[in-house]
């Protein structure tokens, strides 16, 4: 094997993830941990890419697309309850 970067892994399904590849072909799960900031009239969108672990952007402080869609196990707040309806 050639000395390539590091494998990426869809975080969501664990597939292997092509370069270059910006969402899993699997699950649609983002693969790069973008900024959410879009912004607006007055600011700018931030396209920062932020750590894998990040659930806010270094940037700019917005939510990360990881955190957005509930990707990161630890912050994963609402996802966890899966308790039967009473
Ligand atoms: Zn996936
Ligand atoms: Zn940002």
């Amino acid at each position: 094997m050639a000395d390539k970067k590091k494998d990426k892994y869809c975080v969501r399904c664990s597939r292997k993830a092509e370069d270059g590849d910006k969402y899993c072909v699997g699950c649609g799960a983002p693969l790069v941990n973008s900024c959410t900031n879009v912004g607006d009239m007055f600011t700018k969108k931030c396209t920062k890419v932020n750590r894998e672990d990040a659930a806010y952007c270094s940037g700019c402080g917005a939510p990360t697309i990881f955190h957005r869609e509930g990707l990161l196990s630890g912050t994963a707040v609402r996802v966890e309850h899966k308790g039967e309806p009473s």
